[in-house]
């Protein structure tokens, strides 16, 4: 009987054209065989240029490698220059992208140091104008991106669809031998609207390799069958995520079931995971959460993974929580430098388990893992390294004392880059 190979590792089905998206020394190539990138976006008023700096800063320093901004009014595009200016006197050099609905001809014509700081630019072809104006704003925009050499998303939105283009294909489908469904003339029009418009682009002026595409809708099943389709439609880089993906656990679970069906099958050259924040919670979640995917499918390594057992009646104190928790917390924070300092560092796994069941076995195959007692073990909790055990933590500093562990081994196992 002959047998098939079992498949290895996700399909590769990216987009053969790659877009650099660059500020200053900062490169950021999407498309290719360049690795996904992970994007954000800030939910501050642009117009508040150092409370927006600040949002991109912490965006940044969590991973996000672009973070795009609302450019809505002349006050947020005379924003934009000073908060360039703000985040390159702090060191960070992430590309901004500006976002534009309704105006964006304008503030880009109007406020050209505005149009220069930014190094892309998204146009929704839904939000460009109606009628007669629509052609020739949407040319103004790339007018001016052809002119500062800036690349362009062209993200259709299911929420803002071009609703002449809607009609249009409606009409055709009215005189189908077998109409499509609703949903299908939905699916068609949002690819549609995005391909057609940048084929309008490059007509206008605009280099193949500066487009990027987006076809945003906010149901899983949705957004897996129009970016396949989109997928083999085109060959330009495709920026992925739901456009509403929702609150908490529902968002996350969401962007996830979508997300890494497409991956998988090599769709999608970049993402953004639109999470809805929690009342006072915290922006940089969403680049967290996208790091996270990647990660888990093996596709990008970002931090040092912590493997936990999600512990039951054989582990009641909250010690292996805790020590979970702080170890998590530990390594993220410490990553911003450990990135410089310790190359490869991001591919390090730590084990924290809750009792004897798994917790030894699970610890041999991280680089460093902690068994912590269950509930009638004795109170000891083996540390193992590299599959051997070199250590038996008791007492109340056990989770300083494994932190100094992880923090030797980085320092042992990951050359650290000397400063020229
Ligand atoms: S390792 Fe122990 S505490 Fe953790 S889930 Fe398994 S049996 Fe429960």
């Amino acid at each position: 009987m002959t047998q098939t190979a079992i498949p290895s590792g996700p399909n590769d089905r990216r987009a053969s054209r790659r877009v650099l998206i660059s500020h200053g020394e900062r490169k950021i190539w999407v498309g290719g065989d360049a690795p996904v990138v992970v994007q954000s976006m800030t939910n501050t008023d642009t117009a508040n240029a150092i409370e927006t700096a600040i949002q991109i800063r912490d965006l940044a320093r969590a991973g996000s490698e672009l973070v795009r901004l609302t450019v809505d009014r002349p006050e947020a595009a005379e924003a934009v220059p000073y908060i360039r200016e703000q985040l390159d006197k702090m060191d960070v050099d992430v590309p901004l992208v500006g976002d534009f609905h309704y105006n964006g001809h304008t503030l880009l014509q109007d406020y050209p140091e505005c149009a220069k700081a930014l190094s892309k630019y998204r146009i929704n072809p839904g939000n460009v104008g109606k009628g007669a104006k629509r052609d020739t704003q949407f040319a103004q925009m790339i007018e001016v991106a052809a002119r500062y050499d800036k690349p362009v998303r062209i993200g259709v939105n299911w929420g803002s669809l071009d609703q002449a283009l809607l009609a249009r294909i409606m009409d055709e489908n009215a005189v189908r031998e077998n109409p499509w469904t609703a949903q299908q003339v939905m699916y068609e029009a949002l690819i549609t609207s995005a391909i057609e418009n940048a084929q309008r682009a490059e007509e206008l002026g605009l280099g193949r390799d500066k487009i990027i595409l987006s076809c945003k809708v906010s149901g899983v099943q949705d957004l897996i069958a129009v970016y396949r389709e989109l997928g083999k439609r085109c060959d330009y880089p495709l920026h992925l995520g739901l456009t509403e993906a929702g609150m908490g656990s529902k968002g996350i679970v969401a962007s996830t079931a979508a997300l890494s069906v497409l991956l998988q099958e090599g769709i999608g050259d970049t993402i953004r995971i639109s999470l809805t924040p929690e009342p006072g919670g915290d922006r940089t979640k969403e680049v967290v959460v996208g790091q996270e995917i990647l990660q888990t499918m093996g596709l990008r390594k970002f931090t040092p993974m912590v493997i936990a057992c999600p512990g039951c009646g054989r582990t009641t104190s909250t010690t292996f929580q805790e020590l979970a928790d702080n170890i998590q917390t530990f390594l993220r924070e410490q990553m911003p430098e450990w990135k410089k300092l310790y190359p490869g560092v991001e591919a390090m796994n730590v084990a924290v388990m809750g009792c004897i069941v798994n917790g030894p076995g699970e610890s041999k195959h991280a680089n460093i893992g902690i068994s912590l007692p269950g509930t009638g073990e004795s109170p000891a909790a083996p540390v193992f390294v590299d599959g051997a055990k070199v250590a038996t933590l008791r007492g109340e500093r056990i989770v300083e004392e494994f932190q100094e562990i992880v923090l030797n081994y980085v320092k042992k196992n990951y050359q650290p880059v000397v400063p020229a």
